[in-house]
């Protein structure tokens, strides 16, 4: 059964000023999973200066960090108490398993316990320059904050988003994508439950064309913080030069997967599969790209190959599934036009490039793993983001050589080397051109460790310590000890 939301605009809900509203499907059935006010510019301007008003005006700023941090650790209690709601949620809106929204639950709880521990660290520092002087630095919050998030963690990308803003005194607009608000309305639904003060946290649904483009150019909104695709990046720092705003952008990535012939074969398979297909292959940091040493080339790929059936497709409610529908029938279809482009350039088509057959595929975006072999390092599809279920097999002969291919992209977020020689694998990755990087390992994210990219793939990072800088100021304090006037004129 479907559900009408409003958008949380100055702690009241409110429907679209235009009264304009938007179906939310279920990627896998089409079923109407929701139906959310459509906002525009003006819904953002409303929603702007209620976060103005909060900020300049409101009480958030002089509650105490402790409060703050208390109210997050609230929030993170809250979602868990919801878990079971929220996850069946996720998997309707964006299509995901169970089992993966379930984690992501689970994540952006801890991500707002741990800004709730960290809200009462915030600390500057004092200093005695010059001798007759005390100096204090600092650390204050940076005001109106505007964040767009996209649609493939809906949820948790709210929570990385929302708890380091919350935690260091901001105010908030959020804006998820118009594919999937329903788990952020939900998280705004917790959050007034807890009394925090109107106009702190507004979260207004619809297109990033209008009410997005207005977070990113208003000059009442003092930071913008975007995840999103590298295209849509660059037109928020455009945007964003109206009052030279503060950014922090994560962006798209070709992330490469580096395997050599000394590595655990039985993990490297797994983890090659896991890098690529998790979430669809909807992943920014997904291994998109799998280099491999050309000795164990072809027993990486069988191996591979006698897996993929065990990824069931299928609602991602349905037991046992292991992959689901892509978000939209638009993305499934520039999916399809990427492995055409594959085949046009002469990669090897190895597994899947097709929608699954049968009666539960026939209302949702559904398509097969596909795995593209013998892929050169100038082809389309080991060049540009697919964003979907298609892996490209590279292989190479040397490690300079990996290396090389590896860092031969204009993105730079994630990387991963499969090697039993800890040397080699410390070696590597620090030659790697890329802000995230595992060892032996794939996709783990740690809300304690800084995420974000190199080169195109972003600026700032978001999670851990690094995480709250993007929404603080620094200031300093000078205070004269020697109270005699300084005599120079
Ligand atoms: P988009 O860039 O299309 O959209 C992201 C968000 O930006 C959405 O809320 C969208 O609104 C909004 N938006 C679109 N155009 C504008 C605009 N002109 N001004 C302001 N906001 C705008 O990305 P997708 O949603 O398609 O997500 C996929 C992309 O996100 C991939 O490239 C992926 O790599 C990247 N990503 C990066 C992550 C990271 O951590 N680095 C994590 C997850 C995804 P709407 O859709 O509502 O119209």
């Amino acid at each position: 059964m479907s559900q009408n939301y409003e958008m949380l605009i100055d702690g009241k809900w409110t429907k679209s000023k235009s009264g304009a509203s938007r179906n939310i499907t279920d990627p896998a059935s089409g079923e109407l999973v929701a139906v959310v006010p459509e906002s525009s510019k003006e819904d953002a301007v409303a929603a702007i200066q209620a976060a103005r008003r909060a900020f300049d005006y409101g009480p958030w700023r002089k509650v105490s960090a402790l409060e703050r941090g208390k109210i997050l650790f609230r929030i993170g209690d809250a979602i868990r108490a919801e878990g079971a709601k929220l996850a069946k949620l996720e998997v309707q809106n964006c299509g995901k398993p169970l089992a993966e929204a379930e984690y992501d639950v689970a994540d952006a709880a801890n991500c707002f316990e741990f800004y709730g521990g960290l809200a009462t660290k915030i600390q500057g520092e004092t200093m005695s320059v010059p001798a007759n002087s005390v100096s204090i630095v600092v650390r204050e919050p940076v005001g109106v904050c505007g964040q767009i998030i996209p649609w493939n963690y809906p949820l948790l990308m709210a929570a990385w988003k929302l708890a380091p803003a919350l935690a260091a005194g901001n105010t908030v607009i959020l804006k998820p994508s118009e594919l999937t608000p329903v788990t952020a309305l939900e998280l705004g639904r917790l959050m007034m439950a807890l009394e925090i003060p109107a106009g702190v946290v507004n979260i207004i649904t619809g297109p990033g064309a209008g009410a997005g483009e207005e977070l990113a150019s208003n000059p009442n909104v003092d930071k913008i913080a975007f995840t999103g695709g590298t295209v849509t990046g660059r037109k928020i720092m455009n945007g964003a030069t109206s009052n030279l705003k503060k950014i922090s952008l994560e962006l798209g990535g070709k992330n490469p997967n580096i395997v050599f012939a000394d590595a655990d074969l039985e993990a490297a398979i797994d983890g090659a599969l896991f890098a690529a297909f998790a979430n669809q292959g909807e992943v920014c940091s997904a291994g998109s790209r799998l280099l491999v040493e050309s000795s164990i080339h072809k027993k990486l790929v069988d191996g591979m190959l006698a897996k993929i059936p065990k990824i069931k497709l299928g609602h991602g409610l349905t037991a046992g599934v292991k992959m689901g529908p892509l978000i939209s029938a638009a993305h499934r279809e520039k999916v399809e036009s990427y492995i055409k482009i594959g085949r046009d350039e002469g990669a090897t088509l190895v597994c899947g490039g097709k929608r699954p057959q049968g009666p539960e595929f026939e209302k949702g975006h559904f398509l097969e793993p596909t795995i593209f072999d013998y892929v050169k390092p100038q082809m389309r599809v080991a060049k540009e983001e697919i964003f979907g279920p298609v892996l490209s097999v590279i292989p190479f002969n040397s490690e300079a050589q990996a290396i090389q291919i590896a860092n031969d992209t204009e993105y730079g977020l994630a990387a991963a080397v499969w090697t039993q020689n800890a040397t080699r694998g410390l070696r590597v990755t620090k030659e790697l051109r890329a802000g995230i990087t595992w060892i032996n390992n794939y996709h783990s994210t740690f809300n304690e460790l800084p995420w974000g990219g190199y080169k195109q793939s972003g600026m700032g990072r978001e999670l851990g310590l690094y995480g709250i800088e993007a929404y603080l100021e620094t200031k300093q304090i000078n205070i004269n000890l020697d109270t005699a006037p300084i005599g120079w004129y």
